[in-house]
């Protein structure tokens, strides 16, 4: 295990496309680059020796190129920076987080870590000094999240066994309901419900409820811009 785990993350990150994309003179399209994250969060788990749930996620602390920090106050739920003087990645994760959004914050920026020698192929309009983020990235590290921690295979398997609550499937695979939930979508064992008239005015409630949120976090992203490189991580409610 020692040996092979140096070359874990080089053998993740070879799945990414990158000469075919340099041909082709273009980003991949959203459902590609899904595609590829799905196969890369299953090469993680086979190099990190991951065979059933629930996700150790916490072994990657334990690859060469990683350190993982667990800090109190951190303006966002994950951040994760090169540090040059050590060759390693720095990663902090949110203390003040539940553990399910700690685990799924590691995961989403072990994806930003697999993708950044390919960022400005992948999201030409995303500036290396803009710790702001992109929507985009967000969006693909949180997917990319979900497949590691609920890995599509794992979940059919539970769900063909019977198990169908929520609660239950949570337990196993050491995750938040609610990401059991956009699980249960993205694979196709449950259906986006259609909008109601209830879940429209629930929705204008969050709306309202999420604007607050995003206008009290763009002061944290603010403060944090001054930080040179990295780029800070919002989470959601995962
Ligand atoms: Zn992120």
């Amino acid at each position: 295990m020692e040996d092979s785990r140096k070359d874990i993350l080089e053998q993740v990150r070879r799945l990414m496309p990158a000469r075919t994309l340099d041909l082709l003179a273009r980003p991949l399209s959203r459902v590609e680059a899904r595609v590829v994250a799905e196969r890369q969060a299953y090469a993680l788990l086979r190099g990190l020796g991951i065979t059933k749930p629930s996700v150790d996620i916490e072994l990657v602390a334990e690859l060469p190129e990683i350190e993982v920090v667990v800090v109190p106050g951190l303006a966002s739920s994950g951040y994760s920076q090169w540090n040059p003087r050590k060759r390693q990645w720095l990663v902090q994760i949110n203390a003040d987080d539940s553990l399910w959004r700690c685990r799924s914050s590691l995961a989403h920026e072990m994806k930003h870590i697999l993708d950044d020698p390919f960022r400005e192929a992948l999201y030409p309009g995303w500036r290396r000094d803009d710790a702001a983020g992109s929507a985009e990235a967000e969006a693909l590290c949180d997917y990319f999240a979900g497949c590691v921690l609920v890995p599509r295979p794992w979940l059919e398997q539970a769900w063909r066994a019977g198990m169908r609550a929520r609660t239950a499937l949570a337990s196993v695979f050491d995750v938040s309901e609610a990401l059991i939930g956009v699980r249960l979508r993205q694979v196709g064992l449950e259906r986006v419900r259609p909008a109601s008239r209830k879940w429209r005015g629930d929705s204008r409630t969050a709306y309202r409820r999420s604007g607050v949120a995003i206008r009290r976090a763009g002061v944290g992203l603010r403060q944090a811009a001054t930080s040179p490189v990295g780029a800070l991580c919002p989470g959601g409610a995962l």
